[in-house]
């Protein structure tokens, strides 16, 4: 069988090919989910809410490594096919309507698998659960219409063995215990994109974070160190008030580190949580630089999210220039002194293969993107000067928290703010691979 763009079976992303289907929005998730740690077992219920936005005879969802029972539109039971990790439900879409989508699974979950990409979603710890879905893993624990541009709220109701913590990127309303399980249940009233959703699991212990305006807490396996929690999550209250005084008010309801037992390659952002290894519990800057980028992730990320993985670095790029940020306010560096750094660094490297504005599924994290990312940002800076950059910065979350982003929108955007044609700065930094000269205010 042949494929176009406008075949579903496609995707609706050139860079996760396959997944998501643009012909319908998600507006909520229902996600009713049973779990047993022991032999990984999951039994859920996911209803969806959703609006076709054209005509049509079905509808695709994303739905890795587990099996279907049952599958009924508006209450009554509805063919469906699941092969590849598509779903495919016939019944006639049309623009207009509201469709309740109701999905009966079980299984072994496990990290949904791309040969490019890598493994991400759930993944098993050594006692518990990490959900790291950027930015193919979503549907490996629920049916979903995995693409960024389509967010939508969430209601998660868990239950786990009683001895475990289960954290998710939402609002916790409470907790019901029934025979040998407690269920946790969980709000997310902020529309949020499926890579951004997240539940983890483990025997942790709750410490908050006094000293900012909305809750900050760390989930933290049993025995940590307070000195060091407090040397590194510990800071996180002050870097929030930092954000926030740059960027307006933190977007969520509340702010949330997990830090697991196991030792993690990465740390990864979900909205309202992050997801730490506890070899970041170390006061050394490289471990608080990465707490400062996935907090501010929650601005540039998760508030304000990109339409395609395209445009990535509005994320990573962001989120390190924030790094560069936090470095000066706390006193470790000027972000004079990053930014010549790293351009030296960049400098020494081959510079033909990455072009920013489309990096491809390869280069979409490498760490020159995150570089030059920050580098873009500081160009700006230098070109308009601080009251406008700060300006281009705030009103970018303000105008477009909850919603979604492109490069191109970000262009116009800051050439509106600051009232001239910024098209030769941002054509060299984004759409060339050439490193343009390092960024420095005149004199300095
Ligand atoms: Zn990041």
């Amino acid at each position: 069988m042949s494929t176009t763009a406008t075949d579903p079976r496609a995707g609706s992303d050139p860079y996760l090919p396959g997944h998501g289907d643009a012909r319908y929005d998600v507006v909520h998730y229902d996600l009713s989910l049973g779990y047993k740690v022991e032999g990984n077992r999951l039994d859920g219920e996911a209803t969806l809410t959703l609006r076709p936005l054209v005509a049509a005879e079905e509808l695709h969802l994303d739905l890795h490594g587990l099996q279907v029972q049952k599958v009924s539109v508006d209450g009554r039971g509805q063919k469906a096919s699941h092969h590849h990790g598509r779903l495919v439900i016939r019944c006639a879409a049309r623009p207009g309507q509201q469709l309740t989508v109701r999905v009966k699974y079980s299984g072994k979950p496990r990290p949904v698998r791309s040969r490019v990409l890598g493994g991400a979603g759930w993944e098993e710890l050594e006692d518990g659960v990490i959900v790291a879905a950027q930015p193919h893993g979503a549907p490996s624990w629920f049916p979903c219409n995995d693409r960024p541009d389509s967010k939508a709220t969430y209601s998660l109701s868990l239950s786990a063995p009683p001895d475990y913590t289960v954290a998710f990127s939402g609002e916790l309303r409470e907790t019901r215990r029934r025979g040998n399980a407690v269920t946790w249940v969980y709000e997310q009233a902020v529309p949020m994109a499926t890579y951004l959703a997240t539940v983890q699991i483990g025997r942790y212990e709750l410490v908050e974070h006094p000293g900012t305006l909305v809750p900050v807490r760390s989930y933290v396996p049993a025995r940590t160190d307070r000195a060091v929690l407090a040397e590194t999550f510990g800071r996180q209250p002050a870097m929030l008030t930092f954000f926030s005084s740059l960027f307006g008010d933190y977007p969520f309801p509340s702010y949330t580190s997990v830090i697991t037992e196991d030792e993690l390659e990465i740390p990864l952002e979900s909205q309202g949580l992050s997801t730490f290894g506890r070899n970041l519990l170390d006061p050394a800057w490289e471990s608080v630089r990465l707490i400062a980028h996935e907090l501010s992730h929650q601005w540039f990320g998760n508030a304000v999210t990109l339409r395609r993985w395209q445009d990535i670095w509005l994320h990573e790029g962001f989120a390190c220039y924030c790094e560069w940020l936090w470095a000066e306010e706390s006193g470790v560096s000027t972000v004079q002194e990053e930014v010549d750094r790293h351009h030296g660094a960049l400098a020494h490297l081959e510079q033909d293969d990455l072009l920013m504005v489309d990096p491809g599924p390869e280069l979409m994290f490498d760490d020159q993107l995150y570089k030059r990312g920050a580098l873009t940002l500081h160009a700006l800076r230098v070109e308009v000067g601080d009251a406008a950059f700060f300006e281009i910065l705030r009103r970018w979350v303000r105008e477009h928290r909850g919603g979604g982003v492109t490069t191109d929108m970000f262009l116009e955007h800051a050439q509106h703010v600051a009232g001239r044609d910024l098209s030769a700065l941002f054509g060299a930094w984004l759409e060339r691979t050439a490193l343009p000269p390092c960024p420095r205010r005149t004199g300095t």
